[in-house]
């Protein structure tokens, strides 16, 4: 499959499509999954054109990876919770829906299921308001 340059996340990167963002530098974006596995879940991706890991060129992959981890460690902070999951899917039938590279970072507490992949939207409010908590540990450093 080629990169199709309309893709949601391209909009989103590009403005053309509202997304509850979190941070924002010149290379990449992290915004809020708006229909989170977890209370928290977010998204991060490289601004740069790529269906996924294994065509995104390798600095927009290294940028997106430190954003990561810079949200990661927030996410953790600001929703409490004593682990991360960060996954990332490659290609339809590894479960990639959207094909442009993105990183998922999901709050993990023991006992607490996740809920099914991209299938049920959350309150707007209720994303803005975890997208606020970590805006704020963000801030903190
Ligand atoms: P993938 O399945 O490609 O790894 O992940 C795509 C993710 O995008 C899913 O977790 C899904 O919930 C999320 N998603 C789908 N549509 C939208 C949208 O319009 N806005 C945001 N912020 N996330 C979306």
């Amino acid at each position: 499959m080629s990169y199709d340059p309309d893709n949601l996340f391209a909009r989103i990167a590009r403005g053309e499509i509202p997304c509850v963002r979190v941070y924002e530098d010149a290379a990449t974006l992290a915004f809020m999954d708006i229909m989170p596995q977890a209370d928290g879940h977010t998204l991060v991706i490289p601004k740069l054109a790529g269906e996924n890991l294994l065509d995104t060129p390798p600095a927009a992959v290294t940028a997106a990876i430190l954003t990561t981890q810079r949200v990661a460690v927030a996410v953790q902070r600001a929703m409490q919770v004593p682990g991360i999951i960060v996954t990332q899917f490659n290609g339809q039938a590894a479960g990639q829906t959207v094909f442009h590279l993105h990183f998922h970072v999901i709050p993990a507490a023991a006992g607490a299921a996740l809920r099914l992949h991209a299938r049920q939207k959350a309150d707007p409010a209720v994303l803005e308001a975890h997208a606020v908590r970590i805006r704020a540990a963000l801030a903190a450093g």
